[in-house]
């Protein structure tokens, strides 16, 4: 398997995976050094703040 095969089949995995959470509702954070960073830290459950709902999502490009 070349590079450029790999790095399409992990880009499509990781796009399967977005899809899936999109789908069930489920975002689960992971914290990490970069929370730092992070402006969405204040409403991150990962860090026991409450998030706002999120929209639903009627359409998903590429499916
Ligand atoms: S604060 Fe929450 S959303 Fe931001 S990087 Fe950390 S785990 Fe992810």
């Amino acid at each position: 398997m070349s590079d450029i095969e790999r790095t399409e089949f992990e880009i499509e995995s990781i796009w399967k995976d977005i899809i899936a959470s999109a789908e069930a509702d489920r975002w689960r954070p992971k914290k990490s050094p970069l929370c730092n960073w992070c402006t969405f830290k204040p409403l991150c459950p990962a860090w026991g703040n409450t998030p706002p709902p999120t929209p639903e999502i009627t359409r998903i490009v590429g499916t």
